[in-house]
């Protein structure tokens, strides 16, 4: 059988190994100068003030709800075509979760649904405190109208940018955070900048940042402008609030350090797949993906959409061609976990018809041209059977 080729893979150098050891021969493996150095890198190509390092993308979503205030018998809508990560972040804080259906061309938030869901929620005193855009696929949501609309009604926003590091939108780098509190990424290896496991947080806010701070160290400083204690002694910390140990060590970041020297190759790259396959499939009946005008996608996943009757029989045919198809993603409220706290089909029309038709074929830097075109031929011979 011909070779398998994975939906994404990471791209490790000669540089990030000799990174890596680097720090593996230095004197931290942890807390030392490698995860700062990582840090302003991150928040620089953002043009961003603060980065926050962190384990996964996973905590960072978790401590940026904390940082907005979220708690108990809150609200915090998030897009049903996400991993379920964005969703279970703010379940972790106590909050209760819902879902605005996607834009029909985009797959990402619709502003205009968002808009409406929270005018109407007003209307009933039942605003969410926070709403999760997540930029799927790489493509940045309608961050303007998104923002428009939130701040309406004093929604804060925090933007899943998983997919998206690189990626950017009217202009701006996916992560500036003009339209948004906080923006988050993941490093994890099918991402597009790795970090083996990781994540950060970004935001323009000292106080956000401060307390992002805190949350991702058991809630300890040292910093004596932040004691309460007056006059410390040397060996003096605080912990000031309840947080965890999410930190990021030195070993990872140095991955993450190196792998951002070719952050603009990997976006270059990617595009040049996505140019590939949007050529291949012009003739025959798939649909590609359509962008936004104001965003530049990062091109972390390419999705196509074929017929529903045909949905699982071409996803069926390419993984037994030995091309590794996903899906990206079920709706997160028909996971059984959620649809145990109250969800059911029909919620959001326009992410289950999606859902009926996605499939995410392989995107990644090292894939060849004969590779690619393996995928186009079978999905070619997989539709029109
Ligand atoms: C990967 C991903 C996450 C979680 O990232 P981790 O770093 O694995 O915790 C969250 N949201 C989205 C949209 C993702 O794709």
């Amino acid at each position: 059988m011909a070779d398998f080729i994975p939906y994404g893979r990471q791209s490790i150098s000669d540089a990030d190994i000799a990174a890596v050891l680097d720090v593996l021969k230095s004197d931290f493996l942890t807390q030392g100068p490698v995860v700062p150095a990582f840090e302003e890198r991150v928040a620089a190509m953002c043009g961003a003030s603060h980065a926050v390092a962190v384990n996964s993308a996973t905590s960072a979503l978790h401590i940026a709800c904390l940082a907005l205030g979220v708690g108990k018998g809150d609200r915090v809508w998030t897009s049903p075509l996400t991993f379920v990560a964005s969703s279970n972040a703010a379940l972790y804080c106590g909050a209760d979760v819902d879902f605005v259906d996607v834009d029909p061309d985009t797959w990402n938030m619709c502003p205009a649904r968002l808009a409406e869901m929270l005018d109407k929620a007003a209307g009933e005193g039942t605003l969410p405190k926070v709403v999760i855009p997540v930029h799927l696929t790489g493509q940045s949501c309608d961050m303007a109208a998104i923002h428009a609309a939130a701040s309406k009604h004093g929604v804060r926003i925090i933007e899943d940018a998983s997919h998206a590091i690189g990626g950017s939108f009217a202009g701006k780098p996916v992560g500036a955070c003009e339209y948004s509190d906080i923006t988050v990424f993941s490093f994890h290896p099918v991402k597009i900048v790795t970090t083996g496991e990781g994540g950060m947080a970004v935001t323009n806010s000292d106080a956000l940042a401060e307390a992002m701070r805190l949350d991702r160290s058991h809630g300890i400083t040292r910093d004596p402008a932040l004691l309460e204690e007056g006059d410390p002694p040397g060996w003096y910390y605080e912990q000031q609030r309840l947080g965890f140990n999410y930190r990021m060590t030195d070993i990872n970041a140095a991955l993450g350090l190196s792998q951002m020297d070719r952050l603009a190759q990997f976006i270059e790259r990617r595009r040049e797949i996505a140019r590939v396959y949007e050529e291949g499939f012009a003739a025959i009946g798939v649909t590609t993906p359509t962008q936004h005008r104001d965003a530049g996608s990062a091109w972390h996943l390419y999705v196509i959409r074929v017929p529903a009757d045909r949905h699982r029989a071409v996803f069926d045919h390419l993984r037994a061609s030995g091309i590794g198809v996903n899906l990206h993603y079920m709706p997160v409220y028909l996971q059984p976990y959620y649809r145990r706290l109250g969800f059911s089909p029909g919620h959001c029309p326009e992410a289950e018809s999606y859902y009926d038709e996605a499939i995410s074929l392989p995107i990644f830097p090292a894939i060849t041209p004969e590779q690619q075109q393996r995928v186009i031929d079978e999905v070619a011979k997989a539709v029109s059977a």
